[in-house]
């Protein structure tokens, strides 16, 4: 590949990358709509036909609580911060969860008293207003659109470029550099259009201290749908 054929797909890259984080990152932090409480029950009674249709609800609605028990576990009682990177809030990178339609698994050590208590003020918050509580670095979704952003590009530069190995070589370069750039802010897009609601349908069954296979402290927080 030429220095102008290289020139030219770094600038279009680039331009692209810029339209698209601009994209993504407006999307990310402006709400496009505001959810309402009785959202999803009135989807359900209208598509009551659809088969799995609660399950999916619930499982969204499932997904932001556990991202959000995760945030308010990573602060203290007092409310003081943990650790915090340039502003960020604070993230306790030993929790991690894992959602069902029936509740969620949250990983790590916490007391059951200070679980209760995260629990229902992220559920208060969440159904507050605050739905940034939703969306979460760490998330599965974040993995999943930095992979399929990785097959994309790399495909499309596969296509695009020369067929020589350094030509190749250098378009794997470009898009995994651009994949791994925009994976952040289009995850969090996805995760707070798609792959979480704002729980106004859940109400704590209990929560049940479990062990992993590998013998670590986890819990299980059983959850049921109410109409809201
Ligand atoms: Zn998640």
């Amino acid at each position: 590949m030429s220095d102008a054929t290289f020139t030219a797909s770094s600038h279009l890259l680039g331009r692209n990358n810029d339209w698209l984080s601009c994209l993504t990152s407006v999307l990310s932090q402006a709400p496009i709509y505001s959810p309402t409480a009785s959202q999803d029950a009135e989807l359900l009674k209208q598509l009551s036909f659809v088969p799995g249709l609660k399950e999916i609800l619930l499982l969204r609605q499932v997904h932001a609580l556990e991202h959000a028990t995760v945030w308010v576990l990573s602060r203290p009682a007092d409310g003081a911060p943990r650790s915090s990177q340039r502003g960020r809030p604070a993230d306790n990178g030993q929790l991690g969860g894992m959602s069902t339609d029936k509740g969620f698994y949250l990983y790590g050590q916490v007391n059951l008293p200070d679980l209760h208590r995260g629990v229902r003020v992220a559920l208060q918050r969440l159904t507050s207003g605050e739905w940034d509580l939703a969306v979460h670095p760490r998330c599965g979704t974040n993995f999943s659109v930095a992979l399929a952003l990785t097959a994309g590009f790399a495909l499309s530069t596969s296509l695009l470029l020369p067929r020589g190995p350094i030509e190749q070589l250098l378009g794997l370069g470009l898009a995994t550099t651009a994949a791994a750039y925009l994976a952040p802010d289009l995850g969090a897009v996805v995760q707070r259009y798609i792959t979480t609601a704002v729980p106004f349908n859940l109400e704590v069954d209990r929560i049940l201290p479990l062990e992993d296979p590998l013998g670590r402290s986890a819990h299980f927080i059983r959850v049921h749908w109410i109409e809201s």
